[in-house]
Order: C-alpha cells, then sequence, then structure tokens
C-alpha cells in the first residue's frame, strides 16, 4: 500500500477537536481580527432577528444560526466588513407561558404584575446565558460579549421615539378590531398562534322575525323571518346583524303561518332536516324568490334582547354550501363580521364577554342579560334552551368542524 502522507489524526476525534478549534477561534478573536481586517471595506450587516430567550437551543435554533454565519463568512471572505450582534427577545407570552408553567397557573395568576416581571427579566437573562454558550458551541462568529437584548431600556426608548414620530405625523389611529382571545392564557393570539384541530359544537338554525315585510310579500298574513345557521350559539346575545349573500336568490317557505326566508338552493335540503314541508310561498301565483338585495337594511327582531333590532346586510364571504345562506353577524367576535358592519356605517360594537371568557352582568344589550356571569361554553345550552322555550329555535345538532385553538395550552379560542 502506498498511502500518501498526511499530518491529519487517522481519527476525526470531532468531540475532542471541535471544542479545541472553536477555543482557538475565541483565543485568537478569530470574528475581531477577521473585522479589524476588512475595516472600512463595503459593509455587509446582517440583522439578526431575535430568537426567544425562553429555554436551552434546539435543532430550529441550529438551522437558523449556522445558516446566517454561513452567510457572514461568506462575505466576510469576499473582504466586506461584516458586523454581527446577536440579539435575544426578552419580552411576551412565550417568556410568560415558561413562568407561569414553573408557578402553575393558579399562582402565577396571585402573583403581582411586578413580581412576575421581575420572574421573566431573571428567567430571560439565565437564557441568554444558555443560548449564548450553545450558539457558540456551534461555531458562530459574532459579537457574543455585546448582543442586542429588548430587556436594555434604550431599546424601549428608540420603541417610544418611533412612536411618537408617526404618531406626529398622524399615521396612528384608535380603533376596535376583534382578536382571537385564549381566556386560559389572558392574552390575544396572532394568527401564527392558532392552531386548527377538529372541535364538536352545536349547530343550531334560529328564527329572526323581521320587524318589516320586505318587498313582495306586505300582503303575506303571517310573521316573515330570517332562518340564520350558526356553531357559536354564545355569539347570539351579542348579535347586530345578519348577512346574506349578495346577488344570491332567496325564497320564502310556508311554515305554520310563517314565511321562512332561506338561500333557495339550500331551502328543499333545510326542509327537509327541520322536517318541514317544501312549500315556496306564492305571490301572483309565482313562488316568492327574489334576490338577497330585497332583504338589504330589512331590520328584525334582536333574539335575545326585547326591544332591539338588527339590520340585514349583504356580505360576500356567507357561505353558500350548508346552513342557510343567512349567518348572524356578531361584530364584537368575528373579523368578518366587523368589516360587514363597519362598512354597513354599524360603529357601536357589542362586546358582552370579559377577559375570563364570561358573559358581562346586566340587562341591557351588551351585557350577559340572561346568561350573566355565565363562561360562554356553560352558556351555549342555556341559550339553546332559551332560544327553544321562545318558540325561534328550528334545530339543534352537533357538528365537528375545525376549530381555532390556543398553541399553548391547546384550548379552543374564542
Ligand atoms: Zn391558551
Amino acid at each position: 500500500m502506498n498511502l500518501p502522507k498526511t499530518g491529519f489524526p487517522m481519527r476525526a476525534g470531532l468531540s475532542k477537536s471541535e471544542p479545541k478549534r472553536l477555543k482557538d477561534w475565541q483565543d485568537n478573536k478569530v470574528y475581531e481580527q477577521v473585522l479589524k481586517k476588512n475595516k472600512g471595506h463595503k459593509k455587509f450587516v446582517l440583522h439578526d432577528g431575535p430568537p426567544y430567550a425562553n429555554g436551552p437551543i434546539h435543532i430550529g435554533h441550529a438551522m437558523n444560526k449556522i445558516s446566517k454565519d454561513m452567510i457572514n463568512r461568506y462575505w466576510m471572505m469576499q473582504g466586506y466588513e461584516v458586523p454581527y450582534v446577536p440579539g435575544w427577545d426578552c419580552h411576551g407570552q412565550p417568556i410568560e407561558h415558561k413562568v407561569e408553567e414553573k408557578l402553575g397557573t393558579e399562582k402565577f395568576n396571585q402573583t403581582s404584575t411586578a413580581k412576575i416581571r421581575e420572574l421573566c427579566n431573571k428567567f430571560a437573562v439565565e437564557n441568554i446565558e444558555l443560548q449564548k454558550a450553545g450558539f457558540r458551541r456551534l461555531g458562530v462568529l459574532g459579537d457574543w460579549d455585546n448582543p442586542y437584548l429588548t430587556l436594555y431600556h434604550q431599546h424601549d426608548a428608540a420603541d417610544i421615539e418611533v412612536f411618537k414620530a408617526m404618531f406626529d405625523k398622524g399615521m396612528i389611529y384608535r380603533g376596535h378590531k376583534p382578536v382571537h382571545w385564549c381566556k386560559h392564557c389572558h392574552t390575544a393570539l396572532a394568527e401564527a398562534e392558532i392552531e386548527y384541530s377538529d372541535e364538536t359544537s352545536p349547530s343550531i338554525f334560529v328564527r329572526f322575525e323581521m320587524t318589516t315585510k320586505p318587498a313582495g310579500l306586505e300582503n303575506f298574513d303571517g310573521p316573515v323571518d330570517f332562518i340564520i345557521w350558526t356553531t357559536t350559539p354564545w355569539t347570539i346575545p351579542s348579535d347586530q346583524a345578519v348577512s346574506l349573500k349578495p346577488g344570491a336568490a332567496y325564497v320564502a317557505v310556508e311554515h305554520d303561518g310563517r314565511a321562512e326566508v332561506m338561500l333557495e338552493d339550500l331551502a328543499p335540503k333545510c326542509c327537509e332536516e327541520f322536517g318541514w314541508e317544501y312549500t315556496p310561498v306564492m305571490v301572483d301565483g309565482k313562488p316568492y324568490v327574489v334576490p338577497a338585495e330585497t332583504f338589504h337594511h330589512i331590520h328584525y327582531k334582536q333574539p335575545i334582547f326585547d326591544g332591539v333590532e338588527g339590520v340585514a346586510l349583504l356580505a360576500d364571504y356567507v357561505g353558500v354550501d350548508d346552513g342557510t345562506g343567512i349567518v348572524h353577524n356578531s361584530p364584537g367576535h368575528g373579523v368578518d363580521d366587523y368589516f360587514a358592519c363597519l362598512k354597513e356605517g354599524i360603529t357601536d360594537i357589542c362586546m358582552p364577554v370579559d377577559d375570563d371568557g364570561k358573559f358581562y352582568t346586566g340587562e341591557e344589550f351588551g351585557t350577559g342579560g340572561p346568561f350573566s356571569g355565565m363562561d360562554t361554553d356553560e352558556a351555549n345550552p342555556h341559550i339553546i334552551e332559551f332560544l327553544r322555550e321562545r318558540g325561534t329555535l328550528v334545530l339543534e345538532k352537533k357538528i365537528t368542524h375545525s376549530y381555532p385553538h390556543c398553541w399553548r395550552c391547546k384550548h379552543p379560542v374564542l
């Protein structure tokens, strides 16, 4: 055998040689040397999107930091000046959540905000050191002794300065918007923090009696109703409007002396489910079938609160495959509902549920009314019973559907 001669050892022995190589880089200040060598050259600056300081590093961190390190080294070797300042996000729910896990929810809720902040700060600082050691072990070059931490007050000050500049330019306004809310974690959730999984919910069909009759049914003897469909009965106390699909055809079906309005395409299937005969109301010898626009701005009785009225709107998001083609709107609970109402000038938004997911106590619209103090889940069967007693419940069944859940505690969100 005539093998080439080499100074490399026979065995790689990475577990020993790697830490030694990293130590050499550190002792010889390789990062500082490269920075000095390329000083004054064109700059390449990678702005590090910081990780949360909430635990030891995992494979995702490794992927992220090693990729960034490769990019930085490439530009260093091209002769660029490449300062790399790593950072940590020390604020927000991921850290609060860890502290809550440590204390237990009950104790966490009893602890003062100031104390929680102190514990979060301590937790973040500990984990920064833990993660920093992990990143250095991965061989990432950077200014590890001078990282940027969001808990430094100079960053808070910079935030306020930028906010003030935006405010001075008139770019800041105050408004409302429904957000996903976890009543368990007591926090709003971003779309990215939502996990969808199957949930069994009540599915109910309810009569909303119109207070004025739509064009063509002026001479109909009995009451005229919208038949709405919802899977969240707890949103009915805050109902402010119903939405119909623009341009779609709606039919009135006669049942028990009432005219029941539904999407024409879905009405036969609905009637079958309700156990009703499919008998359209006849006007001038023809079935009463009209476009959604006929009902625009027709008012109806709020199903829970006497003396309160809702209004019929047109909205593109209304589904024509399920239910009755008429959905009830709670602009305080749903983004689609909110914007549909806003478009129609409904800005006095009703939101009767507190941070714990319980209805406000009171008798007026805007509170829980008969369901005051109840949790939304607890209220569902009571609301269904209330509607049944009033004779407005057409059908109740259960459906399994995809429902948003909190990524942290896995509870369904509001
Ligand atoms: Zn949660």
